[in-house]
């Protein structure tokens, strides 16, 4: 049978799955409280527990737990005061989700290209497109091509590595523009030594099952404004008014996290620092290896940074590789070893025609030319030898014929 493009799943007789959950803490434990004592749905101690540990990792003061991470990016949109119509420059080389969530939010997305070394968000492109694209008058920037209002910027940190945030910030106060970070696939990575989720104004994590750790589904807004985190727990929570009588003062949403989830992400926060040092491992492994095979090229890790190698993605070049790295994917494939390409970039998705702001060749190509290879935190070393070789034959019977 076939493993391409299904679903992440446990490990099964030879097969090396993408990503999947580690559980090996006190998940059991922590679960069977909540069975035991009937707190089991969308409040109890976990979840109050999971916001203060979840704050107190990334440290920002305020953590408000949601039923995802795309629920969380909503939300977020919401409180930093993004409006029907506004605009928010974005990462176009993204999972989709934080795109979708502009939408709910009525806004528009204007895409910024990734750069060439380490593909997070271009900030030469978002401060070019700020200064040179759009008028600052009357305490606001307008995009000239729409006569639309930006009101935030939203850099999503992918594959564990967090983007290049000093510039984004500094032309954010300067257009008086909200930052937000889409931090879910990079929980526990550091810029300059800061955590990743506190260097903008507000952000966000999820705990679906392939993120570094899961409550099965789940998300997570942070921030230090108490505003905004009162206003994110108020209308992720239906918006109640009353503590007794059903009156609502918004339009609010049931974006809650159950107990249970909680309790699960209680336990895994408990391993997530040795679980990094995993993913550190295995990428360095992969790093060293692919030195090796001529026409591969790993992601890479910058000065100001430490990863957290959510993913392990590398670029294939076909000429000196011997194979197009689709091809590959279908060849691992047939090994049963589950690959996965980079995202659609979001300015071609069919979901979001839109205005290109900036020219968008780099995430065109890195999603042309990229793979992500096996990386569970579960990955074992022959697992891993298995995928190197498999990398480093194949290379080798190409140029030799
Ligand atoms: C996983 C992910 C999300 C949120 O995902 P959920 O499945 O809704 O928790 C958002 N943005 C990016 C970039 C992601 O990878």
């Amino acid at each position: 049978m076939s493993t391409l493009f299904e679903p992440d799943s446990p490990a099964i007789d030879g097969f090396v799955p993408l990503c999947v959950p580690e559980i090996r803490g006190n998940e059991w434990e922590y679960i069977k409280e909540c069975l035991d004592t009937g707190w089991v749905s969308s409040v109890g101690s976990f979840v109050d527990r999971f916001e203060r540990e979840l704050a107190a990792y990334v440290g920002t003061k305020h953590a408000i737990a949601t039923v995802n991470g795309t629920a969380a990016l909503h939300i977020a949109l919401l409180v930093a005061g993004v409006q029907p119509d506004d605009e928010v420059l974005v990462s176009t080389l993204t999972f989709i989700a934080p795109v979708n969530a502009i939408r709910y939010a009525g806004a528009w997305p204007v895409f910024i290209d990734a750069e060439p070394t380490y593909w997070q968000i271009d900030t030469k492109q978002v401060v070019d497109f700020l200064n040179n694209d759009c008028d600052w008058r009357n305490g606001e920037l307008r995009n000239q091509a729409t006569g639309r209002r930006v009101r935030a910027i939203l850099p999503v940190h992918i594959l564990g590595h967090p983007c290049d945030m000093d510039p984004i910030i500094e032309v954010a106060h300067r257009y008086n523009l909200v930052v937000i970070e889409d931090a879910t696939e990079s929980l526990g990575a550091k810029y300059k030594g800061r955590s990743v989720g506190h260097l903008g104004d507000i952000a966000c994590f999820s705990f679906n099952g392939n993120k570094l750790i899961t409550t099965g589904g789940g998300g997570m807004i942070v921030t230090d404004d108490e505003h905004m985190a009162r206003h994110a727990k108020y209308l992720t929570t239906q918006a109640k008014d009353d503590p007794l009588e059903f009156v609502h003062g918004a339009v609010g949403y049931n974006y809650r996290l159950t107990n249970i989830q909680a309790a699960m992400g209680v336990a895994q926060l408990e391993k997530l620092d040795e679980y990094i040092d995993i993913k550190r491992r295995i990428a360095k492994t992969y790093m060293e290896a692919l030195c090796d095979i001529p026409g591969t090229t790993p992601m890479r890790e910058a000065e100001s940074a430490s990863s957290v190698f959510w993913m392990f993605t590398l670029l294939i070049d076909e000429a000196q590789f011997g194979m197009d790295s689709r091809a590959l994917l279908r060849y691992l494939d047939a090994n049963k070893i589950q690959t996965r390409p980079l995202w659609q970039p979001t300015h071609l998705s069919p979901a979001h025609r839109w205005m290109c702001a900036t020219d968008c060749t780099v995430a065109e190509r890195l999603n042309r030319d990229a793979i992500s290879l096996p990386c569970s935190i579960g990955l074992t070393q022959t697992d891993q030898r298995r995928v190197i070789e498999l990398l480093s034959d194949l290379q080798r019977s190409h140029t030799w014929t």
